[in-house]
């Protein structure tokens, strides 16, 4: 197998979506599974439909499209406002889309019609996040004005906190989302099919004994199936596993070196600050207070444009000394690993972006654990 790699443990996304799929369906809380850190993998997909997911969601048109192009026949929402450059194609492969421009609604019914088709439209609401949303006071007006747009169907309303400013879903803004959905419903005689209350940072919410989850019967969960924790603390998640997501580099050199760096101290590759050079250097270069110490130091293949080193979890045993472009720079702490073997990392949702992303990392996708099963079963590999 290539490295750098990622290997992806398809049947722990699925285990994830399927307890979370449950718990929430208690509430009458349905799933969104959201496959934009994995750039819309259809065999991440297919497993989250197969948990009982109700729909997909992405953020990205390119990613739907790839859904699509794997025969992936079900529901999607396309999670981010449709750029006006890509209306046509939005209305072609995505069934609901979240909306809070109402020009690029106007755009949506129009090419729905000329294409005989319905196009769903959630009506997003600010709720103090300040990211996307029509502001609280503009939601009746809004919706008038979406409900009498033809080849539109108004599916519902929905918020998003958390993302940008760090606002956290609770009794609170959920309740003020239900009040909208219950002021639609009496001023237009529609009925909201979706009240989407967010994404991963609602589940600490939502989980909460006794919450009155009031009309949200929907959330968009990506970083809580993937990897099994809650956005807002990163604290895992009851009963979901953790390390569905491993990138695996390979050791180019392993050597004894000084732990100090010698010589004069500038801005390293990326401008962080450095390791302390050794007090002889800071004090001018006389040998004042030699500071021998030594540590087997170890070179990964795997480097910034690969991962975003601060998000990776070391193998026990190894600390991150510092990481460039290209290179990774460990200590070994209790081992001397050779070249050529592999470091097996865990990801946190950052370091799972860049390495999906990066074009350099390859993605391996199995059914069973590649570590723990005999012969694992590699569904696909590659992008
Ligand atoms: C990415 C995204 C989600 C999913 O977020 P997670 O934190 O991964 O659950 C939900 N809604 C919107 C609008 C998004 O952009």
């Amino acid at each position: 197998m290539r490295c750098p790699r990622l290997e992806i443990r398809v049947a722990a996304v699925s285990h994830n979506a399927r307890v979370l799929v449950e718990r929430l369906g208690t509430l009458g809380i349905a799933v969104c599974g959201v496959t934009k850190a994995t750039l819309g993998s259809p065999d991440v997909a297919r497993a989250l439909l197969d948990a009982g997911v109700s729909t997909l969601g992405d953020a990205r048109l390119e990613n739907v499209e790839r859904l699509r192009g794997a025969g992936i026949s079900a529901e999607i929402a396309l999670l981010r406002s449709p750029m006006t450059s890509e209306i046509d194609r939005v209305v072609e492969s995505v069934d609901v889309s979240l909306n809070s421009e109402l020009d690029v609604v106007a755009l949506l019914s129009a090419s729905a019609r000329g294409r005989r088709k319905r196009h769903g439209v959630v009506l997003m609401v600010e709720l103090g996040d300040l990211r996307e949303g029509v502001m609280p006071c503009d939601v009746l007006d809004a919706v008038e004005r979406v409900i009498a747009m033809p080849g539109i169907e108004l599916r519902g309303i929905g918020a998003n906190l958390a993302c940008r400013s760090g606002i956290v879903p609770d009794r609170s803004n959920m309740a003020e989302l239900s009040v909208h959905a219950n002021a639609i419903e009496s001023e237009f005689a529609v009925d909201l099919d979706i009240v989407s209350g967010g994404n991963s940072a609602n589940i600490a919410w939502a989980l909460a004994t006794g919450v009155d989850v009031g009309r949200v019967n929907h959330l968009r969960l990506g970083e809580a199936i993937l990897l099994g924790r809650e956005p807002l603390l990163r604290s895992p998640i009851d009963g979901l596993e953790l390390d569905a997501f491993t990138v695996v580099g390979e050791v180019i050199e392993s050597k004894t070196k000084p732990v100090h760096p010698r010589g004069a101290v500038g801005q390293a590759a990326f401008g962080e600050l450095t390791a302390v050079a050794s007090p002889a250097t800071r004090t001018g270069g006389v040998d004042a207070v030699a500071d021998d110490r030594t540590c087997r130091q170890v070179i990964v293949a795997v480097g910034r444009q690969d991962i975003d080193p601060d998000g990776l979890v070391m193998p026990d045993g190894f600390r991150i000394l510092g990481a460039s472009s290209d290179h990774l720079v460990l200590e070994a702490q209790h081992s001397a690993p050779g070249v050529g073997d592999e470091l097996r990392f865990g990801v946190n949702y950052s370091a799972l972006l860049r390495a999906m992303t990066s074009g350099s990392v390859t993605p391996y996708y199995f059914e069973a654990s590649p570590a723990s099963a005999a012969s694992p079963d590699l569904l696909d590999a590659g992008r």
